[in-house]
């Protein structure tokens, strides 16, 4: 799946983020995270260093597992 937000530079992949057992989907360029994979549109992202704020993380912190890309 192509990253809406980057124009064709990004392709989404998923995550399992292990701290909070929550699936995103990210995308491999500019970092635009979504977390329902059926509504990945470019009005609706947020950077994953937000949401990881958001959940009180930061990337060090997060333990992240690649589920690979999302077709
Ligand atoms: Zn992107």
């Amino acid at each position: 799946m192509i990253c809406p937000r980057c124009d064709g530079q990004g392709v989404i992949y998923k995550v399992i983020l292990l701290n909070k057992q929550v699936l995103l989907f990210i995308c491999d360029e500019c970092e635009a995270t979504w977390l329902d994979k059926d509504r990945i549109e470019l009005a609706n992202f947020i950077d994953l260093s937000t949401f990881l704020e958001i959940n009180g993380m930061n990337y060090e912190e997060s333990e992240i597992e690649n589920q690979g890309y999302v077709f």
